[in-house]
C-alpha cells in the first residue's frame, strides 16, 4: 500500500496561523526539544498531543519525535531508559516517576511484520514523512516545531480538524486489516472529540470488524482501559456496537439486550469522571460488565450471602476474565465488588448484624462498593434509603475516604521495564501533565483467582 503514497509537500503553518504555542508545552518537554536540537537533531511534539491542543482540549501526554538514534539519545539525558525489543523508545525522566516518550521517526515498514536480515534494526527508522504515513489517522500525525512553533502536517489533518472527520491516513481497509485496533481507537477518537467516521471510513470498518477477534489480548485489554476512563465510554460503546465491531470484540456485552442499561450506567460513570470524580479501575470494569454479572449470579443471589455470590461469579465468569486477560486481582476486586451489591439491597437481620455491617463497612472494598451501589440508585427508582442507610452507617463509623483504586497494576505498556513509574500519567491519576504523583493508600491484599477469600464477615 505504501507505494500509493506520492512524496508530499508538507503544509507548514507557521506560528501565527494557528493555536498552539510553547506556553501549552510543559517546560521539562520543552528542555528536551531543546536539547536534541542544540545537539544537531531534529525534534518535534507529534501526535495526540497537538490534536488536543488544537481543539482545546485537555493534554495527557506529551511525545516527542527525533532523527537521533536511541543510543545518541541516551547519551544526551542523565535518566533516560530504552525499551522496546527491535524498535526502541526512550524514556527520558524528567522526575521521579515521570517520564517523556522520545521516539526515533520510525519507517512504514513493521519490523513486527516483517522478518529477515533485511530489516534488521537500522531499516525501521525512517524519515519525518514515513513517521506521519505510518500513524492512524490524519488528526494524530501533526508535527509541532518547538523552535519557530510552525505546525507541520503531511496527511491533511488540518482540514479534517476543521471538518470533524476521522480519517485514515492511506486506504481504510488496508489500515484497519493492516490493524484492526484502529476501529477501536476511531470509535474512542469520534465519541470523545465528537467527529464523525467518512463513509468510506465506515465501509471499511464493516468490512474489517470481524478481524478484531485475532487482535493480541493485551492491546485490547488496554483499550478496555482507555475507553473506560476517556469520559466518553457510553458513546464509544455505541459507536462500536452500532459499527458492528462489539460483537466481535466483547459478544458477552454486545447483546442489543443489555445496551440500554450498559449505556445508561456508564453514562453515569463518564459524568462523574468529566467532573473530575476518580473511579478505580474495578468500578469501571464493574460498570462495564454489570449486565453479565447479574446473569451470571442469577436470581437466587439475593437470597445468598456475600462469599457464595463472589464464588459463583468466580466460577462462572472465570473463562471470561481470562479471555480478556484481566490481572487476577483487578477481577478479584470487581466480583468483590459485584457480590457486595445484594448486600446493600437487603437489610442485616439476626444478632450479629451490626458487627458484620462494620466489618464490611471497614472492607478494603467498601468504598467502590458503595460507589458502584450509587450509580445502580441513580438508575432505579427505590434504592434511595438502602444508600441513604448505608452512608449514614459508614460515617458513624468515622470511614475515612479512600483511595480510587491501583490503577497502576495494569495501565502501563507490557514491554515497559518500569511499571511502576510510568510517566505518561494515567489518565484521571493527575490533574495536569508534570503533577506529582499521589501517594496511595496500600491495598489488603485481594483473594486469588481459585481460592476465593473474601472478607470475614457474614453478611
Ligand atoms: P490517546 O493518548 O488519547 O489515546 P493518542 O493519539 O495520543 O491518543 P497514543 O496511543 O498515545 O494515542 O499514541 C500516540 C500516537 O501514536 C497517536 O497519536 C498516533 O499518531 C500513533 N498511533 C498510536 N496507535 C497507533 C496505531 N495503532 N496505528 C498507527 N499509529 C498509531
Ligand atoms: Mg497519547
Amino acid at each position: 500500500m505504501w507505494s500509493l503514497f506520492k512524496k508530499k509537500l508538507p503544509v507548514i503553518v507557521p506560528a501565527n496561523r494557528h493555536r498552539m504555542t510553547r506556553t501549552h508545552v510543559d517546560r521539562e518537554v520543552l528542555d528536551i526539544l531543546d536539547r536534541l536540537r542544540r545537539n544537531g537533531y531534529k525534534s518535534y511534539l507529534v501526535g495526540g498531543c497537538i490534536r488536543d491542543i488544537l481543539l482545546g482540549k485537555k493534554v495527557k501526554d506529551f511525545d516527542i519525535v527525533t532523527d537521533a538514534r536511541p543510543r545518541q539519545i541516551k547519551k544526551l539525558f542523565k535518566r533516560c531508559f530504552l525499551i522496546g525489543r527491535r524498535f526502541r523508545l526512550a524514556h527520558v525522566y524528567v522526575s521521579q516517576d515521570r517520564f517523556v516518550e522520545v521516539a526515533t521517526f520510525r519507517a512504514l515498514v513493521d519490523p513486527e511484520e516483517v522478518q529477515g536480515p533485511r530489516y534488521a534494526a537500522n531499516n525501521v527508522f525512517g524519515t519525518i514523512e514515513e513517521d506521519a504515513l505510518r500513524r492512524d489517522f490524519t488528526i494524530n500525525a501533526f508535527y509541532f516545531d518547538s523552535a519557530d512553533s510552525s505546525l507541520i502536517d503531511y496527511t491533511g489533518g488540518l482540514d479534517d480538524i476543521r471538518k470533524k472527520h476521522l480519517r485514515c491516513i492511506g486506504d481504510p481497509e488496508a489500515r484497519f486489516s493492516e490493524d484492526p485496533v484502529r476501529i477501536i481507537r476511531a470509535g474512542r477518537f469520534c465519541a470523545q472529540l465528537g467527529f464523525t467516521l467518512p463513509r468510506r471510513e465506515l465501509r471499511a470498518v464493516s468490512r474489517c470488524a470481524h478481524l478484531i477477534r485475532e487482535a493480541n489480548a493485551n492491546r485490547l485489554l488496554e483499550e478496555v482501559y482507555k475507553i473506560l476512563r476517556s469520559s466518553a465510554s457510553a458513546r464509544t460503546f455505541a459507536n462500536l456496537s452500532a459499527w458492528g465491531l462489539l460483537g466481535h470484540w466483547i459478544p458477552e456485552i454486545a447483546d442489543s439486550r443489555h445496551q440500554k442499561s450498559l449505556h445508561a450506567r456508564l453514562a453515569i460513570i463518564d459524568k462523574r469522571r468529566a467532573q473530575g470524580d476518580e473511579i478505580s479501575t474495578s468500578v469501571l470494569l464493574t460498570s462495564m460488565l454489570w449486565d453479565l454479572i447479574m446473569e451470571a449470579a442469577g436470581e437466587q443471589a439475593g437470597t445468598m450471602n456475600f462469599q457464595d455470590v463472589f464464588m459463583v461469579l468466580q466460577q462462572k465468569l472465570q473463562e471470561f476474565a481470562v479471555r480478556l486477560r484481566l490481572p487476577r486481582k483487578e477481577w478479584d476486586r470487581v466480583c468483590n465488588i459485584a457480590a457486595r451489591q445484594w448486600t446493600f439491597m437487603r437489610p442485616a437481620a439476626g444478632r450479629r448484624a451490626k458487627r458484620t455491617e462494620n466489618n464490611f463497612i471497614r472492607s478494603p472494598y467498601f468504598a467502590d462498593a458503595l460507589l458502584f451501589f450509587e450509580v445502580l440508585s441513580d438508575l432505579s427508582a427505590g434504592q434511595g434509603d438502602r444508600l441513604a442507610y448505608w452512608k449514614g452507617r459508614a460515617s458513624q463509623i468515622h470511614l475515612e475516604p479512600r483511595d480510587g483504586g491501583d490503577e497502576s497494576a495494569t495501565v502501563h505498556a507490557p514491554h515497559s521495564p518500569h511499571p511502576p513509574v510510568h510517566a505518561h500519567p494515567a489518565p484521571g491519576q493527575h490533574g495536569e501533565p508534570g503533577a506529582p504523583r499521589k501517594k496511595r493508600r496500600r491495598r489488603r491484599r485481594p483473594p486469588r483467582h481459585g481460592k476465593p477469600a473474601p472478607a470475614q464477615e457474614q453478611s
